[in-house]
């Protein structure tokens, strides 16, 4: 039987190697530093913590990991409240469950599809006991991070900045990652560099840093017996998973350059159909745009799963929005905040939109392929 032959599937977002990550893993080995930690652990936190410009860097086994830190080195207690993004992946807000807090969900806006600032001075004036606050930068895109950092310090509670989609995205100049009291990354592997997989968190905050390393490790105390003071986690990036970051690294505004270029095409191609939109940017920001989204008016009759049944029949990646948390059936008692009676942002945004394929290996004609594709819905 004769096969058609295939075209290689078109990924959302797939990992791209260049070939120094083999030559820092390979100098691992060769030094017998595979294991547990080493120099390319210390080299990749010292080159990160130089390029996002964020003071100090603790180099862990997930972005997950680093929020989890984040909520023990705020000292969260169970019971607490932690406002979180809604419209963010379920890693953003799971942590809080680690230490037995209560998330409470703050609505998007549709600027740039984040938290709400306004729905974020909402939710303190409802719960003015708050002890932390969670915001992701979708896809990418900055948040209004002044406005929710200067909300902050009104209220004088903590930030987490989840900027696990958002390496190398800035506002007014300055990377994201570095305006929350703790900032954390993830090299998983269809971010926009990956380690296969690992994270990272961030802070000015040397003592918390070190306090993190020291937490990551198990929490051994000094001594030469094994003695604990304090609850440990195995937390730590192995030195070989740091050789792959350190080679990532380098090519890191490359892969932006890329990511920012296939956006502006995908914008280009569907300017002239009124029913869609590409997600929208932040003026005051520099997205690394991770993933490019887009919208579909639902007075088109098109809908988002029709066309990603499409792409799929081409076999080309595509995904839908992240799920609002308020929807999770998981996170079905926690509150929600919005500025909206009925419905809320999130929602509608997750209802209409998808994730374009975004990989950086993408040809044109693989790009002239999937715009045709959804193209010739509307067209
Ligand atoms: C990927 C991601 C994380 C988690 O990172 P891991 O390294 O996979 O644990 C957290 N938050 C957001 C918004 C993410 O997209």
């Amino acid at each position: 039987m004769e096969q058609k032959e295939q075209r290689e599937k078109i990924y959302l977002s797939s990992p791209t190697m260049h070939g120094e990550e083999q030559k820092f893993v390979a100098e691992a080995f060769d030094t017998n530093w595979v294991a547990p930690l080493g120099p390319n652990v210390n080299n990749f936190e010292k080159e990160m913590a130089e390029y996002t410009g964020c003071g100090y860097a603790a180099a862990l086994s997930a972005g997950t990991a680093a929020i989890h830190l984040a909520l023990r080195l705020i000292g969260i207690q169970p019971g607490d409240i932690v406002f979180s993004s809604d419209l963010t992946f379920s890693a953003t807000c799971n942590p809080i469950c680690y230490e037995k807090g209560t998330p409470v969900f703050i609505d998007s806006e549709e600027d740039t599809w984040n938290m709400d600032p306004q729905a974020l001075k909402k939710a303190f004036e409802k719960y003015p006991q708050v002890k932390a606050v969670i915001c992701a930068h979708l896809y990418g895109t900055p948040a209004k991070i002044d406005e929710i950092r200067a909300l902050c310090d009104a209220y004088r509670v903590p930030l987490i900045e989840d900027a696990a989609e958002s390496l190398s995205s800035t506002f007014r100049g300055q990377m994201t990652g570095t305006f929350g009291d703790y900032g954390i990354f993830s090299f998983n592997g269809n971010k926009i560099i990956t380690t296969s997989g690992g994270g990272m968190l961030v802070s000015s905050d040397e003592k918390a840093i070190e306090k993190a390393r020291f937490l990551s490790t198990q929490a051994r105390d000094k001594a030469r017996h094994y003695q604990h003071s304090q609850l440990g986690f195995n937390y730590r990036m192995s030195n070989v998973v740091a050789g792959i970051g350190r080679g990532q690294l380098i090519h890191l505004e490359e892969h932006k350059r890329k990511k920012k270029e296939i956006y502006r095409q995908y914008k280009e191609a569907f300017a002239d159909i009124p029913a869609l939109a590409m997600n929208p940017m932040n003026p005051d920001g520099d997205a690394n745009n991770w993933l490019s989204c887009m919208t579909i008016e639902p007075e088109s009759g098109v809908t988002p799963d029709m066309v990603m049944d499409a792409l799929e029949a081409e076999n080309i990646e595509s995904r839908p929005i992240w799920k609002p948390m308020h929807l999770q059936p998981f996170y079905e008692n926690c509150d929600f905040i919005a500025m909206e009676e009925n419905g809320s942002v999130g929602e509608r945004i997750f209802k209409k939109g998808f994730c374009l394929p975004s990989d950086i290996k993408n040809t044109p004609a693989d790009m002239e392929l999937i715009i045709g594709i959804i193209r010739s819905f509307f067209v």
